[in-house]
């Protein structure tokens, strides 16, 4: 097999293992090299996503809501059962299996397609070469005329609560605690905090999360953060805003912690602490002293807007790079980037990129928050629709949250679209292909959505911007 590519992709998670098939599809001569290893010590292609992140976590919510909803929501269907149990090994393996099936999956889509994968470290060397350091510390070096930088991000360690990943974690350690732990410390109410924080309240532990930001879930629109953090709150989740870690402690089987309020120090006994602060681009060992590839502040890859790094046949997409650390982001960007490097078209529209939160209620916006607009004195309309009144949410028995539209107050465009209620995962699809056809409130409130589905909340919020929805008061 000869050594020079076309395109070398480094890391194969959702970013680079979509560019190195989309590159391989466009009759580019493609490799692929990563370096995770899984459970099973063998390479596990797919990245944070598949094996610490997205599909893993998504297993155990899938999982813990099904155990949730028999101990705690049933009975109103006339459903009971005595003594309903969770055994922790079976609900971590089946989410192992899961990761198994994807990660082999990888693996298969890159024979169907062609691509060449490598498993090592691989390190750009001035030149367009890169030298694959395999676990065993044997080197190769292979070369291409372009490659992608995709290696992706790890957890941000706090100093003062470093990961011993038994009793303070990271999200890998919190994907796989061997028991329920009857009292969990979370340090950040962010994204993960609030999806494994309810994984394991879901379970019986009793969770704390710590945040230091004075305002819940400031990503979110504020309607939708207040309404999520009233329901988290009804679920026993205890979010303390405005709460410093000051001192994490392992003390025999416990983790003492301090923290600071605007009331002072407190003292807090867990017994595992998640720390979910915030992840970073990860590029250690990644790059050779003379590439002339630039590192930002805050240690990602500097990319123009077509994730070229300026240096001839250098490209960087994913976690590590600007922009959200999101696995769709990442993997848009592969595709773009591959489109480019064979001559075509590619594209990202950062402006329409839909977030979610797989929270019971789920989460889910694309687009401009209330305040965004307002800051940039954007004038808009407002329509809303609570879940209470669509029939199909109430027979599930899930009649929680609401729909919010904004819309620009003079053209109508839709700018965004803010959820929070059941299966909004999926119900953003619809606001985010509105928005990427520049459509308005209007093309919403003229298609016509199905009876009864949880999407006449999108239909009755669009009917709601012009003051005329049909099953609430305008
Ligand atoms: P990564 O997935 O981090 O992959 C990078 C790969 O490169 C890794 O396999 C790494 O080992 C490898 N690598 C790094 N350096 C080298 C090197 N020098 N040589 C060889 N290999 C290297 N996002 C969502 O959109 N939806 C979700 O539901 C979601 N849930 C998440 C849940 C959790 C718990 C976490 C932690 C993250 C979640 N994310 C989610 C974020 C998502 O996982 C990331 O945005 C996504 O994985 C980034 O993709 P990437 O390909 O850029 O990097
Ligand atoms: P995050 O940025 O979502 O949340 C981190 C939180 O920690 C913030 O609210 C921040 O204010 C707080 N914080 C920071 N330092 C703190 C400190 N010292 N003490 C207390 N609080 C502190 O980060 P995350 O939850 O670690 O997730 C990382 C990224 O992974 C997310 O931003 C997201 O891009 C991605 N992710 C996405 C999904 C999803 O799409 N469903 C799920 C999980 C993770």
């Amino acid at each position: 097999m000869s050594d020079k590519f076309d395109v070398i992709v480094i890391g194969a998670g959702p970013a680079g293992y979509v560019a190195a098939i989309r590159a391989a599809q466009l009759g580019l001569k493609t490799a692929c090299i990563d370096a995770f290893t899984g459970k099973d010590g063998k390479q596990a292609l797919g990245g944070t996503c598949l094996n610490v992140g997205c599909i893993p976590s998504k297993a155990l919510l899938d999982s813990s809501k099904q155990f949730h909803n028999l101990t705690h929501n049933f009975a109103v269907h006339g459903i009971t059962a005595d003594n309903a149990k969770i055994d922790v090994a079976t609900f971590i393996g089946r989410k192992d299996k899961i990761v198994k099936q994807f990660t082999g999956g990888i693996g298969q889509l890159f024979k169907a397609n062609k691509v060449t994968a490598f498993y090592g470290t691989g390190k750009l060397l001035k030149g367009n070469s890169v030298e694959i350091t395999a676990n065993d510390g044997s080197k190769q070096t292979i070369s291409a005329t372009n490659v992608i930088l995709a290696s992706g991000s790890v957890p941000i360690e706090l100093p003062f609560a470093k990961f011993d990943n038994k009793f303070i974690v990271d999200n890998a350690g919190a994907l796989d605690f061997p028991e329920v732990p009857k009292r969990l410390g979370v340090i950040g109410a962010g994204v993960i905090g609030l999806e494994l924080g309810s994984v394991w309240g879901r379970l019986g532990a009793d969770v704390t999360i710590l945040e230091a930001l004075p305002d819940f879930l400031s990503v979110a629109d504020a309607d939708v953060a207040k309404i999520a953090a009233k329901e988290f709150a009804k679920q026993g989740l205890k979010i303390k805003l405005g709460a410093k870690l000051t001192k994490a402690e392992i003390k025999g089987n416990e983790v003492a912690l301090t923290y600071e309020d605007k009331d002072g120090a407190h003292e807090l006994t867990v017994d595992k602490l998640l720390v979910a602060v915030g992840r970073r681009a990860y590029t250690a060992g990644l790059l050779a002293d003379d590439t002339g590839v630039k590192l930002d502040e805050r240690g990602r890859i500097v990319v123009d807007e077509h994730n070229h790094t300026g240096v001839d046949g250098v490209w960087a997409i994913g976690d590590a790079v600007r922009g959200p650390m999101l696995a769709h982001k990442g993997s848009e960007e592969g595709v773009a980037v591959a489109e480019w490097i064979a001559g075509k078209a590619g594209h990202v529209n950062f402006d329409t990129i839909p977030w979610v939160i797989y929270t019971e209620p789920e989460i889910a916006w694309a687009g401009k928050t209330e305040k965004e607009l307002k800051d940039a004195g954007i004038p808009y309309k407002v329509g809303t629709f609570p879940f209470a009144a669509i029939g199909r949410a109430v027979a599930m028995n899930e009649a929680v949250g609401q729909v919010k539209m904004l819309a620009h107050a003079e053209t109508d465009r839709l700018l965004g679209v803010h959820m929070v209620g059941p299966g909004v995962s999926e119900l953003i699809a619809e606001a985010v292909v509105t928005m990427e056809f520049k459509g308005s409130a209007e093309d919403l409130a003229r298609i016509v959505h199905a009876h009864p589905t949880l999407s006449e909340a999108v239909h009755e919020a669009a009917l709601s911007v012009d003051k005329r929805a049909i099953h609430k008061g305008n």
